[in-house]
C-alpha cells in the first residue's frame, strides 16, 4: 500500500461521524463499526462485528497457532462530541491536510488514527509475509469516551476467545515529537461523596443560628481535616502501602522535557504547591492525593440569604498509587470523615467509582520488546519512561479479567488538542505508527 492509500483508508475512517455520546449517531457508530470490519476483513484478518446493549465490539484475528505468543491490541473507534462547533477551523467530519503533514479531524489523533495504524501495520505484514509473526486478537470498542460501560462485560463473557500473553494500546501521550513514549505507570482512583444533614429543613439564621450546628459549616471543618499544614493527606494509614519511587525513575523524570516552569504554564496557577520533598512532576506521577472537587450546600444566588441549610455536600476522589487499595483507602477515609465528625449533625458517606493503580516493570519482558520497537520506529532517540497521573479503566480491567499487562505506546503529541477542537495527528506519526505495529508484533513474538 501507498502512503496516499493509507490516509485515504484514515479519511474514510475519519469522516464517519461516530460520537457515542449523542444517541442521534446511533447508525453512525453502527457504520463506523461495519466499515472497521471490512477493512479488517480485506487486510485478510478474520473480523468479527459483536452487538452489546450499547455500541458494537469489533474483533479480529489471524489464524491463531498452537506455540506462538498472543498479543491483544485494543483500540476505539468512537470520538467526543465536537462542539464548540464554531472553534474548528474546518469542518470536523472533513479532514483537512495543512502544511507539515498535519490532519485536523475528530478523532484524528483519539483514537481513529492510532488504532488504525495499528490495522494497517498489521495489514502491510500480512501483505508481505503472508501472516503475522505471532497470534494477533484486535479488539475495537465505540463506548471508549463515555467510560466503556460495556466492555468488562464483554471481556468476561468473551474471556476464552480473549485469552492472551499481553495487551497492547496505543491512546497515551508521546512526551515530544520524534520520541517513542512508553507509559509504564497510571495512578489509581477512588470516588467519595460525603453529605452532612442538619436540621430537616433550612432555617431563619435569625430564629435558629446558634441552636443548631450548621451543615456547611460543619462540612467546611470536615474537608479541612483531610490535609495536614504541610499539603500532606492526614488520613490515619493513607501513605501505609505506597511504593516509593525508585531512584532510577526519579533520575529519568528529572531529565525530561516537563520541567516546573512547563508545568506552571500548563495549569496558569500563580505557583506549584508539590508535597514537600518531591517535584511537582514526581507528585502528579508517583504520589497519591486527596481532592475536594466539589462542594455545595445553602444559597447561591444573587445577594444574601440568612439561611442555615438543611444539609451540605462534598465530592472527593483520591488519586492512588501502587500498592494502595481503593477499598480500603475508601474505608480509611470514611473512618476519618466519621473521627472528625462533631455531634449534632448526621453523616452520609457513599463510595463512588473506583479502580487500582497500574505500574509495569519497564525491564520485564514485554516491556523490552515495546522499547525495542519503539526505538526502532522512532530512530535516533531512547524512548520516554513516564507514568501519567490519570486513570485508564480498561487496563485494570485487562489485567482482572484477562489476568495480562498492558503495553501502553502512546502516538499522541502533546498539541494533538484531542477532546478540544481541532484536534491533529500528523502523517509522520501515522506512518511511524503502521511501521510501530509492524516492529512491535515482531519483536514480541521473539
Ligand atoms: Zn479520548
Amino acid at each position: 500500500m501507498t502512503r496516499q492509500q493509507h490516509l485515504d483508508d484514515l479519511f474514510a475512517f475519519l469522516r464517519i461521524p461516530s460520537i457515542s455520546t449523542d444517541s442521534a449517531r446511533r447508525d453512525d457508530l453502527q457504520r463506523c463499526a461495519s466499515w472497521l470490519a471490512e477493512k479488517f476483513t480485506v487486510s485478510g484478518l478474520r473480523a468479527k462485528l459483536h452487538q452489546t446493549p450499547g455500541h458494537p465490539v469489533v474483533t479480529a484475528r489471524n489464524r491463531h497457532r498452537a506455540g506462538r505468543r498472543t498479543v491483544l491490541i485494543y483500540g476505539h473507534y468512537d470520538v467526543q462530541p465536537v462542539d464548540p462547533l464554531t472553534l474548528w477551523r474546518s469542518d470536523p467530519f472533513e479532514p483537512a491536510l495543512g502544511a507539515g503533514g498535519v490532519i485536523t479531524a475528530r478523532g484524528a489523533t483519539d483514537n481513529k488514527g492510532q488504532i488504525l495504524a495499528h490495522l494497517l501495520g498489521a495489514a502491510e505484514s500480512i501483505a508481505a509475509d503472508g501472516d503475522l509473526p505471532l497470534n494477533v486478537i484486535f479488539l475495537v470498542e465505540g463506548e471508549e469516551e463515555i467510560g466503556s460501560p460495556h466492555l468488562a462485560e464483554f471481556l468476561r463473557a468473551h474471556r476464552a476467545d480473549l485469552a492472551c500473553d499481553v495487551v497492547a494500546i496505543s491512546d497515551t501521550g508521546m512526551i515530544e515529537p520524534g520520541r517513542g513514549t512508553l507509559t509504564y505507570g497510571l495512578r489509581g482512583i477512588a470516588c467519595l461523596e460525603v453529605t452532612v444533614s442538619g436540621p430537616d429543613k433550612d432555617l431563619h439564621s435569625g430564629l435558629f443560628g446558634g441552636a443548631v450546628a450548621n451543615p456547611l459549616t460543619v462540612i467546611a471543618r470536615l474537608v479541612a481535616t483531610l490535609h495536614d499544614a504541610g499539603g500532606r493527606v492526614a488520613i490515619s494509614g493513607f501513605y501505609d502501602d505506597v511504593a516509593p519511587l525508585a531512584q532510577w525513575e526519579r533520575d529519568a523524570w528529572s531529565k525530561l522535557p516537563l520541567t516546573d516552569t512547563g508545568l506552571l504554564k500548563l495549569t496558569g496557577a500563580p505557583a506549584l504547591a508539590p508535597e514537600q520533598g518531591y517535584t511537582a512532576l514526581e507528585c502528579t506521577w508517583g504520589r497519591p492525593t486527596a481532592e475536594l472537587n466539589g462542594l455545595h450546600g445553602g444559597y447561591q444566588g444573587e445577594g444574601s440569604k440568612t439561611v442555615i441549610p438543611a444539609d451540605a455536600h462534598a465530592k472527593l476522589s483520591f488519586r492512588l498509587v501502587p500498592d494502595q487499595q481503593p477499598g480500603k483507602i475508601l474505608s480509611l477515609a470514611a473512618a476519618h470523615l466519621r473521627k472528625h465528625c462533631p455531634s449534632g449533625v448526621t453523616l452520609t458517606v457513599t463510595p463512588g467509582h473506583s479502580g487500582a493503580a497500574y505500574l509495569l516493570d519497564p525491564a520485564a519482558p514485554f516491556a523490552q520488546a515495546a522499547r525495542r520497537a519503539l526505538t526502532l520506529a522512532f530512530p535516533g532517540k531512547a524512548p520516554a519512561l513516564v507514568r501519567e497521573g490519570g486513570s485508564i479503566p480498561i487496563v485494570s480491567d485487562f489485567k482482572k479479567i484477562l489476568g495480562v499487562d498492558t503495553l501502553l505506546l502512546g502516538l499522541a503529541l502533546p498539541d494533538a488538542r484531542i477532546h478540544s477542537p481541532n484536534e491533529t495527528f500528523t502523517v509522520e506519526n501515522f506512518e511511524a505508527g503502521i511501521r510501530l505495529n509492524q516492529i512491535l508484533l515482531r519483536e514480541l513474538a521473539r
